[in-house]
């Protein structure tokens, strides 16, 4: 079934472009022009992937970010922003956005990360291990549950892509190369404080068990069964 991406921006050739680029791409589009239409058409349509504006009549797309993440919605958000100050708010004010583009933007650049946050997880093997502990913190690979002392604790996509990367590699030292690699999927190019943010948010919200995730100088990240 084709997913559906809204685009939540107000300058029509903007929203021209990315419909027509993502349609040929074979997904579905919805569209909204401001920051009021974004956040019904999010919570009416449920799409897979949202586009997300920062400068939008009514509403910004920080504030739509955060109160969609406040609903509890997990759908992923790439946040397009204007300047090039705005993007450390994407993930400085914890919107909850996954990736974040600079306009202007490349659309093939666009469409790959678009791609990378739609790509469903391959089927594990049977045999493979579906549930993992660590500490007090447990993952379910099926229902993509995480608790920590018996609390669910909600990730946005990439937040739990990144934490079933190092918990399925517990005691093993995952390199940043990899984690982008692996969760973000492109090339990164010198953006990969993105990863130390997501990092940040993670520990923060996986509290008390945020200190299992060890941080190796240079090299990046292990996570262990002790603090
Ligand atoms: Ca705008």
């Amino acid at each position: 079934m084709a997913k559906t991406v809204l685009i939540v921006e107000d300058e029509r050739a903007i929203v021209e472009i990315l419909k027509f680029n993502l349609k040929r791409e074979g997904y579905e589009t919805l569209e909204a022009l401001d920051g009021q239409t974004g956040p019904q058409l999010a919570q009416t349509e449920d799409p897979d992937l949202i586009l997300l504006d920062v400068m939008l009549p009514k509403m910004n797309g920080f504030d739509i970010c955060k109160t969609l993440r406040a609903e509890n919605r997990t759908t992923p958000i790439i946040m397009l922003t204007a300047r090039e100050e705005e993007m450390d708010k994407v993930f400085g004010l914890e919107t909850g956005a996954d990736d974040y583009m600079t306009k202007p933007f490349s659309v093939l650049e666009l469409l790959a990360r678009v791609r990378s946050l739609l790509r469903r997880t391959k089927e594990e093997e049977p045999e493979q291990p579906k549930l993992f502990d660590c500490g007090a913190l447990h993952l379910d690979l099926e229902t993509r549950e995480v608790k920590v002392n018996g609390r669910e604790v909600l990730l946005t996509y990439k937040e739990y892509e990144l934490l079933k990367l190092l918990m399925t590699n517990a005691g093993i030292v995952t390199t940043r190369e990899l984690i982008l690699d692996r969760v973000w999927g492109i090339d990164f190019e010198g953006e990969s404080r993105t990863l130390d943010m997501h990092i940040k948010t993670l520990r923060q919200k996986l509290k008390e068990e945020g200190s299992l995730i060890k941080t190796v100088r240079n090299v990046g990240y292990i996570m262990n069964g002790e603090k």
